[in-house]
């Protein structure tokens, strides 16, 4: 079965990119437009991965990933934060508030495949 890819994103063009990009590599993708609703669909469709923008609104991501590492039902959830790289300090608060790893806008699509595969431990017989 395909890997799922929770991607949230209040950006609808960033949103659409990467939903469009994971979908063409195979996986299956779920969406959420803001912090809340990243939760309550991590919660339900447990996604093997979370691309998480950082700046949001309703609920940002770092409040939405303090959420997500509390809560037992999600152990083992890899979260990836996408911010931009304009926001000095956002990689170091990202990784203290709980991201397994970071990227940053615009992204880099070859980047983006890279960091996933290697965090949902695929592409290993690639000699990686
Ligand atoms: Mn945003």
């Amino acid at each position: 079965m395909a890997p799922k890819i929770l991607v949230v994103e209040d950006n609808e063009q960033n949103l659409v990119l990467m939903r469009d990009i994971l979908v063409y590599h195979g996986y299956a993708v779920l969406t959420a437009r803001n912090g809340e609703e990243g939760v309550r669909l991590a919660r339900e469709e447990r996604p093997d991965l979370i691309l998480m923008d950082m700046q949001m609104p309703v609920l940002d991501g770092f409040a939405a990933v303090n959420i997500l590492r509390h809560d037992p039902g999600l152990h083992g959830l890899r979260i990836i934060a996408v911010t931009s790289f304009a926001m000095a300090g956002d990689k170091e608060k990202a990784l203290q508030a709980g991201c397994d790893d970071y990227l940053s806008k615009p992204v880099d699509i070859l980047e983006l495949m890279a960091t996933i595969k290697r965090h949902l431990g695929e592409g290993k017989a690639d000699g990686e």
